[in-house]
């Protein structure tokens, strides 16, 4: 090495060196200058007029470093509803800065825990965000008054404790908490209207989830787009029915010989609690093969997986999980992960696809 070159790559490395020992202040600069732009950014506003979703929780009750439970958020034109809230959704729509202060409701599927264990957080942040001053609506078949209740007593220390020290500002008493809004559960063949304003309207129909009941899907239709969710249910020929069309299915699937290998080797390890539970589970949910042949039999224009069980750990076990799938369904499908949002533009028949995170 010459000696010019020595000295550049020295005077390189000490700059290095006092960048690495100033990493903190520099830090905080960057914080300093970029945090207006955060805090000021509005991104569900910069989607444009149409059916957006945004998926806040593409997994089960299972960790998943890519899926968190069950959420899936909807934005069109004014209204911003979310579809089930399952642990981590909160944290996912803040991340994506999709505003929560601005949710007007919850819909839920059915009361399992994985579908509403994030419901404190998300009504917590709803509200001390935004200063909401009435309770977040949270719409569901007959029982969830029963879920509301419990959680705004639990949360009812909390609630004192904020509006104590943050005063009206921020934490207005009036907005604390949730209010129940049940709707009575539809049977096989019919459906009820749970939302209809600004153009968007959502309709509720029963799915089999046996023996969870009620358990329905929603469908929701905004200027020309449409989109239906499946809850948890095993392949469904009422949701086939309601679903008739839509540009896109968000269904629910488990790959039951991911499910088997677990049981099997529960067992070998001599865990019959897991094997259990990877016995008992395959028979209300749906495989991916199945909800293929739903949105096939549907004639819904793209098929996006979510509610993923088990999780997607291995190199190569997307491919895994979604084999057969194509055989069965010639449209578009996505194995769906967090922070993924699906935009169908007003009007039109287009599907974009873009990262929140
Ligand atoms: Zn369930
Ligand atoms: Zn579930």
């Amino acid at each position: 090495m010459n000696r010019k070159r020595f000295i550049t790559l020295a005077v390189l490395l000490a700059l290095l060196v006092v960048i690495y020992s100033q990493r903190g202040t520099l830090v905080m600069t960057i914080m300093d200058r970029g945090m207006p732009t955060i805090l000021a950014g509005d991104p569900a506003a910069e989607l444009g007029d149409g059916l957006h979703i945004a998926v806040c929780g593409a997994g089960g009750p299972m960790p998943d470093p890519k899926r968190s439970g069950a959420c899936l958020m909807i934005i069109a034109g004014e209204n911003r509803i979310i579809v089930d809230s399952g642990s981590g959704g909160a944290r996912n729509i803040n991340r994506m800065r999709l505003g929560i202060g601005t949710i007007d409701a919850v819909l839920l599927t059915h009361f399992h825990s994985d579908h509403i264990d994030g419901l404190g957080e998300v009504a917590t942040l709803r509200w001390a965000s935004a200063a909401n001053i009435s309770p977040l609506p949270v719409i569901a078949p007959q029982g969830v008054e029963t879920v509301v209740e419990g959680f705004n007593r639990s949360y009812n220390f909390d609630t004192q404790y904020r509006h104590d020290h943050h005063g009206d500002t921020v934490a207005p008493l009036s907005g604390k908490g949730m209010v129940a809004q049940p709707f009575p559960a539809p049977e096989g063949g019919e459906s009820v209207i749970v939302w209809d304003q600004d153009d968007l309207k959502v309709t509720a129909f029963e799915v089999d989830h046996k023996p969870v009941t009620p358990a329905v899907g929603y469908r929701f239709d905004y200027r020309g787009r449409s989109l239906a969710i499946s809850g948890d249910t095993i392949r469904s020929a009422n949701l086939e029915h309601f679903s008739r069309d839509v540009d896109i299915l968000f269904h629910e699937a488990l790959n039951m010989e991911m499910i088997n290998t677990m049981n099997k080797s529960a067992q070998s390890i001599g865990n019959p609690v897991i094997a259990k539970v990877a016995y008992d589970i395959v028979d209300y949910h749906t495989s991916p093969v199945d909800a293929a042949k739903s949105a096939a039999a549907a004639g819904a224009k793209h098929l996006a997986l979510y509610h993923i069980v088990p999780p997607i750990i291995f190199p190569g076990q997307a491919a895994a999980f979604m084999a057969g799938v194509n055989q069965v369904y010639d449209g578009p499908t996505t194995l769906t992960e967090d922070g993924m949002i699906f935009s169908l533009p007003a009007n039109s028949t287009a599907i974009n696809t873009s990262n929140g995170f």
